[in-house]
């Protein structure tokens, strides 16, 4: 082995902070205050937590991207 492989491994089994769980198995809210819909639309950018909005506000989402 390389040192270079050695470095990607590295990078790779870096665990995520947070928001670890699988979109599909956890359940959102609209992120905009009071509102309390079911989130459909997740907004993020790379290795950032992501924000979720219903269709309604989906288009606050977009000031996240
Ligand atoms: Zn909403």
């Amino acid at each position: 082995m390389t040192a270079l492989d050695l470095i990607v491994s590295d990078e790779i089994s870096v665990p995520r902070p947070e928001h670890a769980t699988a979109p599909d198995i956890q359940h959102h809210w609209c992120e905009r205050p009071g509102c309390g819909k079911d989130a459909g639309w997740g907004f993020a950018k790379p290795k950032q937590a992501p924000h979720w909005f219903c269709f309604e506000h989906r288009g606050d989402g977009e000031t996240y991207l």
